[in-house]
């Protein structure tokens, strides 16, 4: 079995740092010995940079960013990072056109479900149900390690359960608690599309979903994605580390990123 540690000096394959989660931004810093990449850039530019810095990060080491989906949450910072760095871009088709609509950056696309590799790092991009063109998760591997990051999904489908069992790391949405969305001041009309099969999970789905696929090799999970107003962290954790203890699977450690700075390290 591997272990996934939250120590950042011993050797690993891979290793993660959420610099943001939430509405306000997403950026993930996924890193082997020779690559780093970033997993959606919906940071401004100089934010990323300064997350970068902050976590001890070498933006030098950087080669990519692999975008989920187009909202703008997750691509506001990628077009001004390809071009001041250069850091290459990677997307599927429709969230390529979708997120340069003029046509003006140089995209590499992938598409949803077939591997690519970028350096040493292998990539799987999966489908997710979430409203977007064609949004999707990611599994990254490299050796025996494999870290799955979903972030915006309506529903854990059986195709997302699928690509994140067998990871010793996950990064999973646990955007909103039921109750405080409800009893939230939000227009009916949004509350209907955050609940609905496209929107996003809520904390007691993304509990549900880590029971179902932490097999025997699932150590370590960032829950990402929590929503200011229908959620809170502390809740967000309690629920889903209560959730786990109850199926027998408390040796898994759950951890917080937050949307105004960077996580902990993990690696596996
Ligand atoms: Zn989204
Ligand atoms: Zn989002």
């Amino acid at each position: 079995m591997l272990f996934c540690l939250a120590m950042t000096t011993d050797s690993y394959d891979l290793r993660v740092c959420v610099l943001a989660s939430g509405s306000s931004g997403n950026c993930i810093y996924v890193e082997s010995p020779t690559t780093a990449i970033l997993l959606d850039a919906g940071l401004s530019a100089r934010q990323t940079l300064l997350r970068l810095n902050k976590a001890g990060l070498n933006p030098d080491k950087l080669r990519a960013i692999c975008i989920s989906h187009e909202h703008s949450d997750h691509s506001t910072g990628v077009a001004r990072l390809h071009k001041k760095y250069g850091w290459e871009l990677y997307a599927n088709s429709d969230t390529a056109r979708a997120v340069d609509r003029a046509g003006l950056l140089s995209w590499n696309l992938f598409r949803s479900g077939s591997p690519f590799a970028i350096g040493d790092i292998d990539i799987l991009p999966f489908s997710l149900p979430h409203d977007a063109y064609d949004p999707v998760g990611f599994v990254l591997r490299r050796g025996n390690a494999r870290i799955g990051v979903a972030t915006d999904l309506g529903i854990p489908t059986q195709l997302a359960r699928q690509q994140l069992r067998g990871c010793q790391l996950v990064v999973l949405e646990a955007n909103h608690d039921e109750m405080l969305l409800q009893s939230s001041p939000r227009p009916w009309a949004l509350k209907q599309r955050i609940r609905s099969h496209q929107g996003h999970l809520s904390n007691m789905a993304a509990a549900e979903m880590l029971v179902d696929i932490a097999g025997d090799t699932l150590q370590k999970v960032f829950l990402a994605h929590l929503s200011r107003e229908c959620n809170d962290l502390g809740l967000a954790l309690r629920t889903v580390r209560r959730h786990l203890a109850e199926a027998g699977l408390d040796h898994i450690h759950v951890l917080p990123t937050h949307p105004d700075r960077h996580s902990e390290f993990a690696h596996c």
